[in-house]
């Protein structure tokens, strides 16, 4: 018999259980408890689904593959915990069994991918959102979306704290994530309100490691391709724009923290590490043992000048905190790419073609 476990709502801020861990009960009358996530194929999704089935979940993962991989859950295909739907949220499906949590973390993530599908990128934050939320109340599960630091667009307050809305450009070419992710924020509100759903918002900022897609465009993947390569750094603009940048396991952690926290307002979850573009291709130059090439090339519209999380609320409430340092985030991110990079490399070499997609 599988482990069981005993879940509450935690007070984490007051629990004193360093790693999040949940309290297990030996006597054998409470069932394991299950989760439903969608995108869990994807990167952050697929790292929140080993997770939970580490924590001893029950996990059902849902996703179309539209950008995410089957591959990034190879690892949990063996678990008898872990089940898998090819399926679309947009779409109506009576999903089999009681979720006792729901997490709707699908969407496309990354400025080319949304850019590429927006209208998919909108429809899976409101009607893939509105789908969930329903699963959600037909179960009476706890439900936790994955927002967006994007929410807050360009900006004008610095670090953003969750009571700012915002500066979003409502019919730029990031709106289609933007305003999805936006809306998807409202729709909870709503089933919460009216509803009475219990519901979490997550806010994520930029995220990295293990399972980014080499070629998804975002900074992370690009820098450590380029540098691999031996190739300049596609520096945009002239490098001075901010992000900051939080390991996947911290973020992880974070989300874990939150889905079982009764917070029903938005909570910031990234690193408040700070680094300007250029000098973040330094530190991917210097940890890939190259000689920093720089290519400067034209600044996206709309693309945020600055960005950090205020995270005194998740420090507050969840007694959250990321704990690694970029340089050993980015380490373990390069040695994840580097035979990847390797072999497309030999490939190209043998005349194999043009690159795979991911
Ligand atoms: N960026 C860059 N070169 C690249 C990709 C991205 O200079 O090859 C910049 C981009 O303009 C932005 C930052 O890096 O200012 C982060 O971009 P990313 O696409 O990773 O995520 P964003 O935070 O914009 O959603």
């Amino acid at each position: 018999m599988r482990a069981q476990i005993h879940i509450q709502m935690i007070d984490w801020a007051s629990d004193g259980l360093p790693n999040g861990r949940l309290q297990t009960s030996g006597n054998g009358e409470i069932s394991l408890k299950r989760v439903v996530v969608s995108g869990a194929a994807g990167f952050v999704g697929s790292h929140m689904c080993e997770r939970l089935v580490a924590e001893g979940f029950d996990v059902l993962g849902i996703d179309n593959l539209l950008t995410g991989a089957e591959r990034n859950l190879s690892h949990l295909s063996s678990s008898p915990s872990f089940d898998f739907i090819l399926h679309d949220v947009t779409r109506p499906r009576d999903l089999p069994g009681k979720a006792d949590f729901v997490l709707h973390m699908a969407s496309p993530a990354s400025p080319k991918d949304y850019m590429e599908f927006p209208i998919e990128t909108l429809e899976v934050g409101s009607v893939g959102t509105r789908r969930m939320l329903e699963l959600a109340q037909r179960d009476d599960a706890k439900f936790l979306v994955t927002s967006t630091s994007e929410c807050y667009g360009d900006p004008a307050m610095h670090p953003q704290v969750e009571t700012y809305w915002g500066n979003v450009n409502p019919v730029g070419p990031r709106s289609c994530y933007d305003e999805a992710k936006r809306f998807a924020e409202a729709m909870t509100m709503a089933w919460h309100r009216s509803r009475r759903v219990n519901t979490s918002i997550a806010r994520i900022f930029n995220t990295y490691g293990p399972r980014m897609k080499l070629a998804d465009g975002r900074v992370v993947p690009a820098f450590i391709d380029q540098a691999l390569r031996g190739e300049p750094m596609t520096v945009f603009g002239d490098g001075s724009q901010t992000r900051s940048f939080c390991y996947v396991s911290d973020l992880v952690d974070g989300l874990f923290r939150l889905m079982l926290s009764s917070e029903a307002m938005p909570v910031n979850l990234g690193n408040p590490r700070e680094t300007t573009i250029l000098e973040f291709a330094q530190v991917i130059a210097d940890l890939t043992g190259q000689k920093i090439k720089v290519t400067h090339l034209p600044l996206p519209e709309d693309d945020p000048k600055q960005r950090q999380p205020d995270i005194s609320k998740a420090r507050r409430i969840l007694g959250w905190e990321p704990v690694v340092a970029m340089e050993d985030g980015l380490k373990t991110t390069i040695d994840y790419f580097r035979p990847i990079v390797e072999e497309e490399l030999q490939e190209a070499m043998s005349g194999g073609g043009s690159r795979p997609q991911g």
